[in-house]
């Protein structure tokens, strides 16, 4: 990746969007101390380029509403669980920051003062411009909603300038590149033609929020090491970036 220095920076302040599954490693549910602490300094690498960095993160590796209505749960109680979920990821996220060196700040959607600040969204901007990592928990407060919506809502009430949605993939296929060979990447695309395409971005939800905002998002591999130092440079060779003009 090199150094990145403030001046190389296209963008003042983002929102990174993890999945749950970032903080599992190769255990097949929860949160690995060794993985977590590894992610936690690839981050503070990021916020020490200058760049405002707040963060939303699933709960996919300890707990989904969905999967656990299927079997049999109350949709609304399980969705309260999955947004938990994600306190107690953002929560362990939080602390391998802070052993990592930055200053991180944790905003629950759900009030509950003991544990977190409760969100507001000029505070969380008062926080970036000190410098500090915010990461948004408990969701959108709301069931029936994903992560991803959370990431779109919380990147506008801040003011970010791009989401950036880390996967398992280096962006934006014309087709599944797992079963097809000749699937093409993108390097933009947009929202009108991923929706025309039925490329899967985001949810629907967190799609239009986007859409209708025109607020950038742009996919990449997480477990490509160079790829996010990479976006913030503008430089999208690992990435693909949805945004109005494509
Ligand atoms: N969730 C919710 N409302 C929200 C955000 C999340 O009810 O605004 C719940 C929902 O049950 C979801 C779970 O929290 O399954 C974890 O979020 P998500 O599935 O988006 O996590 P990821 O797949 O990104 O790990």
């Amino acid at each position: 990746m090199g150094t990145i220095m403030e001046t190389d920076l296209v963008y003042q302040r983002v929102l990174l969007k993890l999945s749950g599954e970032a903080l599992k490693g190769t255990q097949p549910y929860g949160i690995d101390p060794g993985t977590t602490a590894a992610l936690a300094r690839r981050l503070v690498a990021i916020r020490d380029t200058g760049i405002e960095l707040a963060l939303v993160i699933g709960a996919g590796n300890i707990f989904r509403g969905l999967g656990a209505s299927r079997n049999g749960m109350g949709r609304v109680t399980a969705d309260h669980m999955g947004m938990l979920a994600t306190v107690m990821n953002s929560l362990a996220l939080q602390n391998a920051l802070e052993q990592a060196g930055a200053e991180t700040v944790v905003q629950s959607a759900i009030p509950m003062p003991q544990v977190a600040e409760t969100f507001v969204a000029r505070h969380a901007v008062t926080h970036l411009r000190q410098g500090r990592i915010v990461i948004f928990a408990a969701g959108t407060g709301n069931p029936f909603f994903t992560t991803d919506t959370t990431a779109a809502l919380r990147a506008n009430e801040i003011g970010a300038e791009a989401i950036l949605k880390a996967t398992k993939v280096d962006g934006v296929y014309s087709a599944d590149p797992e079963t097809n060979p000749d699937a093409k990447r993108y390097v933009s695309i947009s929202y009108r033609d991923a929706l025309a395409q039925q490329l899967k971005v985001m949810d629907s939800t967190a799609f239009s929020l986007c859409q209708d905002n025109e607020i950038p998002i742009i996919v990449f591999n997480f477990n490509e090491e160079h790829a996010l130092g990479e976006i913030l440079r503008g430089d999208l060779s690992h990435a693909t970036l949805v945004s109005s003009a494509g």
